[in-house]
Order: C-alpha cells, then sequence, then structure tokens
C-alpha cells in the first residue's frame, strides 16, 4: 500500500478544530486500505511567533519541502493584529508558497444541491455547479516592479503597480488548466483584458498557441475579464475550467466562491512545477481563514478543510477513487439534513465541528 506524508500546518483560531477532522477521514481511507498516511505536525502564523517568534520556523519550511503534500488550515487573529511586518501571520504562508514553487492556485466553485438554497442566486443557476478556477499565483500586478509611492515636486503623489508576465509562466498555468480539463468536461476558458493591456495581448497568444502545439483536444475559448465577472453571475455552468492571471484570479474566484453559499465549504490547491517523475510541490488549504470570532466554540465547519484533504488526494496521489467518494460523502452527509450552523438556513438545529466530522467519516466509511 502505498504512504504519503503529509505536514499538517493547523495554524490559528479555528485551524486546529477543522484539522482534527481530516485526521478522522483519513483514518478511513486507510483503514480500507487505499493508502497510508503519516502525517507530521508543525506551526504556522500566529502560533509560530508566540513559540520561535517567527512566522514559521527554517524546521517546518524543511518538513514542507520534504513532504509529499501540505495540508494548511488558516492563521491570523487579532492577538497578532501588532506583530512587526516581517514575521506577521500571512508571512508564513507566503514563505510557503514562494519557497515551494506554487504558481498554480486551484479554487473549484462547487454548489452541492442540498446547499443550492444558500446562494445567492437562483437554485436553478448553481444547483450542481462545478467549476475550476486556476489562477496564477506568483506573478503579474501583485509582484511586478516597480511598485512604489514617489512624492511628485508638486506636492502630489504618485503610485505605481506593474502588471508583468513572461511567456513562461503563461505557459505553465495554460498547461496546468488544459490538464486539468482534459480530467473534467474538457473545457478551458482563457481569460484576460487583451482589449487594453499588452499583458492580456500576451496573455491569450501564449494561452493559443500552448492549446494548438499541445492541447488541441481540449476545446479553447477566450472571454475578457470583465466579461467573465458578468457571465459568472448570469450563467455559471457555462464554464469548466477557468484559467487567469493573479489579479483576475483573485476577484473572479471570490465571486464565483459567493455562488456556492458558504466559506466554511470551500478548498483549494496550490501547485508547484512538475519534477521529472512529473511529481509537483502541492499546498492544500481551505479559502477561509482563521475565523477568530468562532474560534474554540467547536461550531467551525470542517468541510473546506477535508475538501482540502480531498483535493490532496486527487492531485498529489492520483486517488481519484477516494477523492470521489470524499465528495459524495459530504454531499450525502448535507443531504441528510446535516448542518454546522454557518449553513445552517432554515435548519431546524446544527451540529458540531466534532459531529460534522464524524458524519462525513461514517458515510465515507459505508461508501468505500
Ligand atoms: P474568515 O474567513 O476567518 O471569517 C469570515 C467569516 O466567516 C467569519 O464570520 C467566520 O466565523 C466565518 N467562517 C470562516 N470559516 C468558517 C468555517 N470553517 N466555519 C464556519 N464559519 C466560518 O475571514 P476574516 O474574519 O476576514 O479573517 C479572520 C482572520 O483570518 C484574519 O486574521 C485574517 O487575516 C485571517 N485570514 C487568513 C486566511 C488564510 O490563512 N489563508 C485567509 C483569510 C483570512
Amino acid at each position: 500500500m502505498a504512504s504519503y506524508n503529509i505536514f499538517l500546518l493547523p495554524g490559528d483560531g479555528i485551524g486546529p478544530e477543522v484539522t482534527a477532522e481530516v485526521e478522522k477521514v483519513a483514518k478511513v481511507v486507510s483503514d480500507a486500505g487505499l493508502a497510508k498516511f503519516e502525517f507530521e505536525k508543525g506551526l504556522v502564523g500566529g502560533s509560530a511567533y508566540d513559540a520561535h517568534g517567527l512566522a514559521i520556523s527554517e524546521a517546518d519550511m524543511a518538513r514542507a519541502q520534504a513532504a509529499d503534500a501540505v495540508l494548511l488550515a488558516a492563521v491570523g487573529g487579532p492577538k497578532w493584529a501588532n506583530v512587526p511586518y516581517d514575521v506577521r501571520p500571512e508571512a508564513g504562508l507566503l514563505r510557503l508558497r514562494k519557497d515551494l514553487g506554487l504558481f498554480a492556485n486551484l479554487r473549484p466553485a462547487l454548489c452541492y444541491p442540498a446547499l443550492a438554497e444558500a446562494s445567492s442566486l437562483k437554485r436553478e443557476l448553481v444547483e450542481g455547479l462545478d467549476i475550476m478556477i486556476v489562477r496564477e499565483l506568483t506573478g503579474g500586478v501583485y509582484f511586478g516592479e516597480p511598485k512604489e509611492i514617489t512624492n511628485l515636486p508638486n506636492g502630489q503623489k504618485r503610485a505605481v503597480d506593474t502588471q508583468v508576465y513572461e511567456t513562461y509562466e503563461i505557459e505553465r498555468i495554460a498547461a496546468v488548466a488544459f490538464e486539468m480539463a482534459r480530467k473534467r468536461r474538457n473545457k478551458v476558458t482563457s481569460s484576460e483584458k487583451h482589449n487594453v493591456m499588452k499583458s492580456g495581448l500576451l496573455w491569450k497568444e501564449v494561452v493559443t498557441d500552448v492549446h494548438k502545439k499541445s492541447y488541441a483536444d481540449v476545446q479553447l475559448e477566450h472571454m475578457l475579464a470583465d466579461a467573465l465577472g458578468m457571465q459568472l453571475v448570469r450563467w455559471p455552468k457555462q464554464f469548466d475550467v477557468i484559467v487567469t492571471d493573479n489579479l483576475f484570479g483573485d476577484m473572479l474566484s471570490d465571486v464565483a466562491s459567493m455562488l456556492t453559499g458558504s466559506l466554511g465549504m470551500l478548498p483549494s490547491a496550490s501547485l508547484g512545477e512538475a519534477d521529472a517523475n512529473g511529481k509537483r510541490k502541492a499546498m492544500y488549504e481551505p479559502v477561509h481563514g482563521s475565523a477568530p470570532d468562532i474560534a474554540g466554540k467547536g461550531i467551525a465547519n470542517p468541510i473546506a478543510m477535508i475538501g482540502s484533504f480531498g483535493m490532496a488526494l486527487r492531485y498529489s496521489f492520483g486517488l481519484i477513487e477516494a477523492a470521489d467518494l470524499i465528495e459524495k460523502a459530504i454531499s450525502d452527509v448535507l443531504a441528510q439534513g446535516l448542518r454546522t450552523a454557518d449553513i445552517k438556513g432554515q435548519a431546524a438545529s446544527s451540529i458540531s465541528t466534532s459531529a460534522m466530522g464524524d458524519a462525513i467519516a461514517n458515510a465515507l466509511k459505508k461508501a468505500i
């Protein structure tokens, strides 16, 4: 039986509570003989600052580098609002993304039928929605230089951010999107603003070239980012995989996430370059933060965290069937009417973090 080393970073706030539920689900997969998981735990964010005065220690960075996958919950909280900037909790996340070279951020927007009412859109528009946003994560306007505010002689100020992409950055993210589409419904929508931005022109040209050279079997369409924002709320089910840059991806993935109801439901993956064996560095994390307002109360929704583990099985370990079964177990539990407080809606009562983890683990045990 294959064995995988997962480096767990529970982080702060509700992080440790939701992480504990992953271990229950992982045990069911191991007990069924599908794979073995070795969990090693580390500290990141405020908890690392309290222990070492750093947002992540060198020893934990080395463990993250050596692991088959990193599973991180969330960092931050008011307790660390005034720590020095370079050791603030988010610095741990940024260091992990940078040092592991995680350039591809995958954010699925999945709407479970039982939760369609929680969406801001009509049920028929979102029920069964399943789209994947592939966002470029290490380039573009968030990192481009110059990036500065300067004082002008006339007393005014001038702010500059630089949107910059090189061919290789677009090629590798496009390849991730096309590969992903082949395992899904075989369609990629590439999005930029080539009508007003040079970086958009290059983006469109390079994606078209990559498609022609290596992925002509996948359906490709191009859509301006503003039009895509509009289409996401008009008719989201037209999309399969959307590939876009760092800035547009940041915004569009947040729009897509609201289509599905609650933050507590959304997993994500960040992938690095494939090595000679096709293996990628990878980090999986829920989209939500550390939710300090509910930390320690045992009421956090563990589904985004369990879904992030499911993504690790799918994208790092090739355990597609087990990943499908985890998604099905989540769907079954929701269909039974079980809800944590954040997704309670009109339901009569809600269950705890731990009861939700148990219910998903039990549903998985039955299905596996
Ligand atoms: P948040 O995602 O932590 O919380 C927003 C709201 O959603 C809160 O009301 C919270 O209770 C609720 N919520 C979030 N996750 C939930 C879950 N699993 N179950 C039930 N309810 C859930 O965002 P915020 O309040 O803006 O930020 C809180 C802290 O988290 C800040 O320190 C922020 O910097 C940090 N943060 C970290 C990450 C990360 O680690 N990737 C992401 C976003 C925010």
